[in-house]
């Protein structure tokens, strides 16, 4: 089979649609060569060779050597040079490129086919000596570090001699013989690092490469990063060999990265940055600060270095029709990479642009009304999960602030936390329960683990597109990148701003929509779900056939709900309204009686307190059903712990302090989760239900008679297995509220139903349906009960289980499909067998995961329930769910 994919000089082996086999970045290359765009000539080598090398070995194979001599060929027919040649060489980039951009992955190998004799030949050809040797020099460090892995630390140092002895600061301040020498010492380096001499042979160089391209795919940095995205380890990395253009010709050639449209906010403005006369990597590593692409964003900026648009006025603005092209032809924002070479214009990367969530919206919804994407399309487009970082608090702007430094505003949201400077101390402290700030002069693959245990990043250096920028975005974490004034003193523990001091486990919060950095914690205030917000989720309602429902019980979690936009309260847990400082007394009371006389006692004060509750929440989800659970946790959960408790419960009911601590004894179980708890109270003391129900009956009734729109109460028995338990319940049920009508002389609609969350009940679940008028699935305790898995106990192999691949997610993340799934399923059919019209719904912790959605959309849920913050992202859910 075929593994090498050329492109470039009117030739395009792939394209965009082959990402698989080719990478993003390769595929992309060749999508654009296709389309006319000015890009360097080069191949790919596909995705299947890297599984081919590793099964063979470690080693490419000879056909394939083949197979890359011929791409090598087609590069040195459109360029018109020739690989190796002294008098005027080709020389090429070997550039990773998996499916999706993945930090971890082997770092690009820029000039690669210079040695001693092509060095001559460049400079001859080139016209210019400094160039020619500061290209080796850069390949030297760039290759002896990522393919060799000798530490780039020693060439920097090196660097910072050579320019010492000579008293200057700038590497610009080098002349051409300064490189020259320090090509011979960096290959003095490798030698002694090494004892091997540096390759010298372009072949042996490209070989080298190549290699290590694909051996990195199996590195640990690229294997945390593929366990923490979900990426599949059996994707493997394409390998992209292409013809260098160089930026770092002089005055009129330059490097940059660019979006079409801003990544931060998602405003339809270019945004970008370069830097002239530099070669690739400089513009993100933060060797020099780079300048901006556009003349608005500097003047907004304040900042004085020339934009590309004033410096290079004719390049920008060919560059910007490639951006109009671009976006046109992906239809979506693009994120790029270009390089001028003395006036000349080449395009060595396209993707689409991360962006934060605000961005994605914008973006969205803007290109819809602009009729570049059709609104489904742009429903499709915005991560629900995203969603989540604009559902949360910002900085409240009327709280006082002490600024202490700024930077860019990298990743919107605010960020609060206990300062620590690596990433290994975040994690550790974030493991501790502690929200964390990772403060680092700049970020790198390595710190991965330390930004995502963190609450927000703040770096010293580095621009928008600085890593640090680029992943905090993706991850959805608050950054602040580039603020100048911080001094990081790793050693030390401790950052200096001015005369400032802030140590390790200070606190300061980061604004990272303004780029502000606060001493200590500043209060927040909560986002606005109106505009680009309100117009996108009013598409996805319309396009969604799920309803969604919010699991709340307190009236504020239900105001929260309905702003969300739940249409309903799916789980309202009784159990939650008990732990009231004024109430516990009377639950612990109830819970310690010796009889049923006592239990009744204590009920009845509870009664106003329950009433009460219920009758808020109708009140704020007027006209809509509420699912209320009757009492579900073990009774022991009520219990006094301290001296003093106990004594306040045996003054309220007279008993003895030793009676009262027998029974607590008496309610131990060794098994709480399977206990009694759930039905089985109500079946054992129905006196509990029994004030529950009237508690429901008498509040909805009340509200009713208020004149707003009549309450829907569904009544929900927890943890029933057989129809039998259903049935009593019911029928206690019914008795209850026939009674409060007969009292109050009104009537109310309601349904009985049942949570569905052991697995007997799924089976049994058409017979259950005879008694249920809906069912709920409580994919909680189903999970736990089908599996036989402890939530509470899973965390020591969880994770395991999940890195050996035996679950694919945490199945109390997202439903396993294929096992609780299946009973779900199952249940569906046999309670809609009995009765058509039951009505089904989930309300797990999975009712707010869109895989999960997704599944309920397949079975036909009525509806999924979430927890009130995750409304929004269970609406768009829905709706990609039923596109
Ligand atoms: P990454 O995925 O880390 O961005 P890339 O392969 O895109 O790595 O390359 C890193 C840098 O090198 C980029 O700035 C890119 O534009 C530049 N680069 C890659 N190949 C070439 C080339 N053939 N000529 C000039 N610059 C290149
Ligand atoms: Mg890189
Ligand atoms: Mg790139």
């Amino acid at each position: 089979s075929q593994y090498v994919y050329r492109f470039g000089g009117g030739v395009s082996d792939g394209g965009a649609g082959d990402k698989n086999l080719l990478g993003g970045k390769g595929a992309n290359l060749a999508e654009m060569a296709s389309i006319g765009l000015p890009v360097p000539p080069g191949f790919t080598i596909s995705t299947e060779m890297c599984d081919r090398y590793y099964r063979e070995g470690e080693r490419i194979p000879d056909d394939v050597r083949d197979e890359i001599a011929g791409g090598i060929a087609h590069i040195e027919a459109v360029v018109g040079k020739r690989f190796g040649d002294p008098a005027d060489p080709l020389l090429v980039s070997v550039r990773s490129g998996a499916r999706v951009s993945m930090p971890g992955m082997m770092d690009t190998v820029l000039n690669l086919g210079l040695n001693d004799e092509t060095v001559a030949g460049l400079a001859a050809t080139s016209g210019d000596e400094r160039f020619a040797w500061d290209s080796y020099r850069r390949f030297i460090q760039m290759y002896a570090d990522v393919v060799m892995g000798v530490d780039h630390g020693l060439f920097e140092e090196a660097l910072e001699i050579a320019k010492e002895d000579k008293g200057v600061h700038l590497d610009t301040d080098l002349d051409a013989e300064d490189w020259r020498r320090l090509v011979g010492r960096y290959k003095e380096i490798v030698a002694e690092e090494l004892g091997r001499d540096f390759p010298t042979d372009p072949h042996d160089q490209l070989w080298g490469a190549i290699g290590a391209v694909f051996g990195s795919w199996q590195s640990e940095r690229a294997k945390v990063y593929r366990r923490l995205n979900d990426i599949p380890g059996d994707w493997g990395t394409a390998v992209n060999v292409q013809a260098m253009v160089f930026g770092n010709l002089g005055e009129t050639s330059a490097t940059g990265v660019a979006f079409t449209r801003d990544p931060s906010t998602g405003e339809r403005a270019y945004y970008g940055e370069y830097l002239i006369n530099a070669q690739g990597e400089d513009v993100v590593a933060g060797i020099r600060t780079p300048q901006y692409l556009t003349r608005a964003a500097r003047e907004k900026a304040g900042a004085k270095a020339a934009s590309m648009e004033e410096a290079l006025p004719e390049v920008y603005g060919q560059l910007a029709q490639v951006f109009e092209t671009l976006e046109r032809h992906y239809r979506d924002m693009q994120d790029i990479e270009f390089t001028v070479e003395r006036g000349k214009l080449w395009m060595l990367q396209t993707r689409s642009g991360k962006r934060t969530a605000k961005a994605a919206l914008k973006v969205a919804v803007d290109m819809a009304n602009e009729g570049l994407i059709t609104r489904e399309e742009a429903v499709l487009r915005v991560d629900p999960a995203a969603l989540d970082q604009l559902l949360h608090p910002t900085l409240d702007p009327a709280a006082p602030r002490e600024v202490i430094a700024k930077g860019l505003h990298a990743s919107p949201g605010a960020a609060c936390g206990k300062a620590v400077f690596d990433a290994d101390t975040a994690e550790k402290w974030a493991e501790g329960g502690e929200k964390v700030i990772l403060v680092r002069v700049e970020t790198s693959p390595e710190d991965i683990h330390g930004m995502h245990a963190a609450q927000g990043i703040l770096t010293a250096r580095g621009g928008m597109t600085s890593h640090a920028a680029v992943v905090a975005r993706g991850m959805g974490r608050p950054c602040v990148s580039g603020a100048g004034g911080l001094s990081i003193d790793y050693r030390a523990g401790l950052m200096r701003i001015g005369a400032r001091e802030v140590k390790q486990g200070d606190v300061i919060t980061l604004d990272g929509s303004t780029g502000e950095v606060m001493l200590g914690e500043v209060p927040t205030v909560q986002p606005e779900l109106v505009g680009d917000f309100g117009a996108l989720m009013a598409w996805a309602d319309a396009m969604r056939r799920l309803s969604i429902r919010a699991n709340a019980e307190t009236p504020a979690d239900c105001r929260t709900a309905r702003e969300f936009g739940a249409e309903g309260i799916g789980l309202c847990r009784t159990e939650h309204m008990f732990f009231d400082a004024e109430r516990i007394a009377n639950v612990r009371q109830m819970i310690l009686a010796p009889d049923e006389a006592g239990r009744r006692a204590a009920l009845d004060k509870l009664l106003p307190a329950q009433r009460d509750d219920f009758a808020e929440i109708f009140r704020i989800m007027a006209g809509l059903p509420v699912t209320i659970r009757l009492l579900d946790p073990p009774l022991h959960e009520f219990l006094p712990h301290q001296e003093e408790e106990f004594a306040e419960v045996a003054r309220a009911s007279g008993l003895a302090v030793e009676t009262l601590r027998a029974r607590a004894q008496d309610l131990a179980e060794s098994n709480p989760m399977l206990g009694h708890r759930g039905c089985r109270l109500g079946i054992t003391y129905p006196e509990i239900y029994e004030m529950q129900t009237r508690a429901i009956f008498e509040a909805a009734v009340a509200v009713a008679g208020e004149g707003g729109e009549a309450p829907i109460p569904e009544v929900m028995v927890p943890l029933v297995a057989t129809k039998a338990e259903l049935a009593i319940i019911k029928a206690l049920i019914e008795r209850t509220a026939e009674a409060v009508f007969a009292e109050t002389g009104k009537r109310i609609d309601y349904l009985v139903g049942t949570m569905i969350e052991l697995p007997r009940a799924a089976l049994r679940a058409g017979e259950i349906a005879d008694e249920a008028e809906f069912f709920s699935f409580g994919t909680n305790d189903l999970t736990q009960t089908t599996l036989g898995v402890s939530r509470d106990d899973a965390g020591r192999f969880l994770g395991i289980y999940v890195d050996k691949g035996i679950f694919a997610r945490d199945p109390f993340v997202s439903i396993d499909v294929e096992g609780v799934g299946e009973l779900i399923r199952l249940a569906a059919e046999r309670g809609r067998a009995t009765r058509p019209a039951i009505k089904l719904g989930i309300c797990g912790e999975h009712g707010g995961d869109p895989a999960s959605i997704a599944f309920c959309e397949s079975v036909g849920l009525d509806y999924v329930s979430a927890s009130p913050y995750r409304v929004p992202i269970a609406r768009l859910a829905a709706a990609q769910a039923a596109l």
